[in-house]
């Protein structure tokens, strides 16, 4: 395997031959909210793609312990690290024992997610706060313990999970829409201050994915959504982890600040 292909930096020499290439080889990938759902296919698909990968989740430790075996069946290093996101002293400690043991990271997956929903007018403000700080104040967190080394070795990238509601809004939804939105924010931002030391940073958009945070919903509900969805269907897990694996990989080199629907056309 050549050296170039384990970096996984934005701006690789002007015709290093990973252009056009999906290989993370080499890389090291924290992925949070990774025990199920979307973050445990994001984890299998980076592993897959030869990214050696740690495995974050709040509470199901047990979960994260198969993900990590998937990982490892695949052929890569897999390491459990238990945080909650919004959680500084947390945060820090998990991205410090990662790099202690896999190695410099060089991919960021920014996941973990929660959902409270009820319209405004009856929302409680705890619920408000909860889903902010999961998804905003997490991603926020989390970025920044990756940002600081990533920035010093002037490679890597982090890719946010954002939503069609982040872009559109949502009824029923305005703490969930409100921090989504934010996420997409926070992206442009870090996208200005860390391009020119070669860190990406991207977001990722996706529509109604099948998961256990969309099985919840009444069947007439998911129907509706597929009836507005261009392309008649509910997405998969795979379906982001694909967006993932291409935007991590030296194929997305020239590509930061975006936010890339992964939605069926559902945003349009
Ligand atoms: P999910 O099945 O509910 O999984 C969310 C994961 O996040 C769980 O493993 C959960 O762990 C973890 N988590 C929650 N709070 C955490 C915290 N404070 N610290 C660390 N981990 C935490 O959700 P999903 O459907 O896969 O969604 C994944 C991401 O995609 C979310 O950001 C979501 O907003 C976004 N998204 C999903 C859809 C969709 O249709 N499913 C659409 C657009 C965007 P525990 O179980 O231990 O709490």
């Amino acid at each position: 395997m050549s050296s170039a292909h384990s970096e996984v930096d934005g701006r690789g020499p002007e015709g290093a031959s990973f252009g056009g290439k999906l290989d993370l080889t080499g890389a090291v990938a924290l992925v949070t909210g990774a025990g199920r759902g979307i973050g445990r296919g994001i984890a299998l698909a980076l592993a897959g793609a030869g990214a050696d990968v740690a495995v974050n989740d709040f509470a199901d430790e047990e979960a994260c312990a198969a993900v990590a075996a998937e990982v490892e069946a695949l052929g890569r290093r897999a390491l459990v690290v238990m945080a909650d996101v919004s959680d500084e002293e947390q945060v820090n400690g998990m991205v410090e024992r990662v790099e202690k043991e896999l190695g410099p990271l060089s991919v960021v997956v920014n996941n973990a997610g929660i959902t409270r929903d009820n319209v405004t007018m009856m929302m409680d403000p705890a619920d408000f706060d909860a889903v902010i700080a999961t998804h905003l104040r997490g991603t926020f967190l989390v970025s920044k313990a990756g940002a600081r080394r990533m920035f010093r070795r002037r490679r890597g990238c982090i890719i946010n999970l954002s939503s069609v509601v982040g872009r559109r809004g949502n009824a029923g939804q305005a703490n969930y829409a409100a921090a989504k939105a934010g996420v997409i924010g926070l992206t442009k931002s870090l996208a200005k201050e860390l391009g020119a030391r070669g860190v990406r940073v991207n977001a990722i958009a996706p529509g109604y994915i099948d998961t256990p945070m969309t099985q919840a919903l009444p069947e007439e509900a998911r129907q509706l959504i597929v009836d507005n969805t261009p392309l008649r269907v509910i997405g998969t897990t795979d379906d982001v982890a694909a967006a993932v694996v291409f935007l991590a990989s030296p194929a997305a080199r020239f590509i930061t600040g975006v936010t890339l629907p992964v939605d069926g056309g559902l945003g349009i």
